[in-house]
């Protein structure tokens, strides 16, 4: 076994990590409160390229691996998680459609402006009556002359408000559905018919938009649909192939979000004062903060071994990447308890962070897929692995 992490990779999670110290920690609590992020800090994302991590250098991206998106990515969840949500569409669900199963022309006429961050992409796969069941989707689009016409309604759409592009998932097929009916499309905000919606009211995440996107006979050109005409109710398995990856690096966001609060944990329990000394001198304390160190370093290994093995093998990795994003975000929900606990009621106040990744990391559990449905993914693929 070889754990040697690139050179680049390091040096770009180094460049990362002083700009979340010097930049973004810096503005945390500001952007919480105002639930916006400035724009020229936006621009300093795009100039480091942020936008661009995991798209392919030619279409102008960094073109990094998985590993490498994920080292960025545990350093950029140290802070604000709103930060890296404002690039992980670019990045990730937004993205991946077209860099997988996208044709050239595609890959030509949007990658560079997603990589440079010059456009915002979304995916819009959720809807009201669809959620985990993904398939059960009523967006319809149906093909009238040279032109898809779409009609539906999309929520809970991340970055839905600002986005310029979105990755539509529509019903082509009412009698196949997943297994042939649904077609994955490149829709542009510009196109008639297409609508942001509410923004939605959210428990945490401030700083990011979750918004409703609405197709009242939005118009899409039929080179529009990824991959082009040979992908035709193909559009389930594009989405299920973007989701499989986004696990891995969800993984990642979590595994530095409970880095983060082990370290805010340490120092606390070592500089407050009860009963005479250091709460960190009590053995319930230290408990909390070794069961914290191990199980992130639990859960970074099993993230590094996944992200190593689909760069290396190039396999999806589909049941291991279910494994990570269960165990590292339920791993950083205990952790994130665990904090709150060792920082009393600080912990429960909103002038500290601990508050604030409490509710944030809430939401991993929940999408790109819940828990119980990566628990399914898993289960699945063992039983196969025992026929
Ligand atoms: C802030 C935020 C941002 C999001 N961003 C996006 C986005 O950008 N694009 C997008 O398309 N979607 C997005 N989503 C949607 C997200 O992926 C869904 O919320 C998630 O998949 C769960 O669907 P649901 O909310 O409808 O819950 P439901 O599917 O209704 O689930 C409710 C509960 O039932 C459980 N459950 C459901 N089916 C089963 C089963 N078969 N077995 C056992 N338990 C089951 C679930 O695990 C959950 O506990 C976002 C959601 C949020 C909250």
């Amino acid at each position: 076994m070889d754990f040697t992490i690139p050179e680049n990779y390091r040096m770009m999670a180094e460049t990362v990590r002083k700009f979340v110290e010097r930049e973004l920690e810096p503005i945390s609590q500001k952007v919480e409160e105002e639930d916006k992020i400035p724009e020229e800090v936006v621009q300093k994302m795009r100039e480091l390229g942020l936008f661009g991590l995991s798209i392919p250098e030619e279409y102008g991206g960094l073109g990094l691996g998985v590993l490498g998106e994920c080292l960025v990515y545990e350093e950029l969840s140290k802070t604000n998680a709103c930060f890296r949500t404002r690039i992980g569409t670019n990045n990730g669900i937004g993205s991946q459609g077209i860099v997988i199963d996208g044709t050239e022309e595609q890959k030509r006429k949007y990658l560079p402006k997603i990589a440079s961050g010059e456009w915002t992409a979304c995916f819009a796969l959720t809807e009201p009556e669809a959620g985990s069941d993904a398939a059960a989707i009523r967006t319809r689009a149906e093909l009238k002359g040279d032109h898809w016409v779409i009609n539906g309604r999309k929520h809970f759409i991340t970055n839905g408000d600002i986005a310029d592009v979105a990755t539509v998932f529509a019903v082509t097929d009412p009698e196949k559905r997943a297994r042939g009916g649904i077609t994955a499309f490149i829709v542009e905000r510009t196109f008639p018919g297409y609508h942001v919606g509410t923004i939605e009211k959210k428990m945490g995440l401030r700083g990011s938009h979750t918004a409703e996107l609405i197709f009242e006979d939005c118009i899409v050109p039929k080179e529009n649909v990824i991959g082009g005409d040979a992908m035709i109710g193909q559009g389930f398995k594009t989405a299920m192939k973007v989701l499989d990856r986004g696990r891995l690096t969800m993984g990642a966001c979590a595994v530095g979000a409970a880095q983060k609060l082990l370290d805010l944990s340490v120092r606390y329990a070592k500089q407050r004062v009860q009963f005479g000394r250091p709460i960190a001198e009590f053995q319930a304390i230290q408990f909390m903060l070794a069961d914290m160190a191990t199980q992130i370093y639990a859960a970074r290994q099993m993230l590094y071994h996944a992200a190593w093995l689909r760069d290396t093998t190039g396999a999806p990795v589909t049941k291991e990447a279910a494994m990570v994003k269960l165990f590292c975000t339920e791993m950083v929900n205990r952790v994130a308890d665990m904090a709150v606990q060792i920082h009393g009621g600080m912990g429960y106040m909103k002038d500290y962070p601990i508050e604030r990744f409490y509710r944030d990391v809430r939401l991993m559990r929940i999408y790109e897929g819940t828990s119980e449905i990566q628990r399914l993914v898993i289960a699945r693929q063992l039983l196969r692995e025992y026929e």
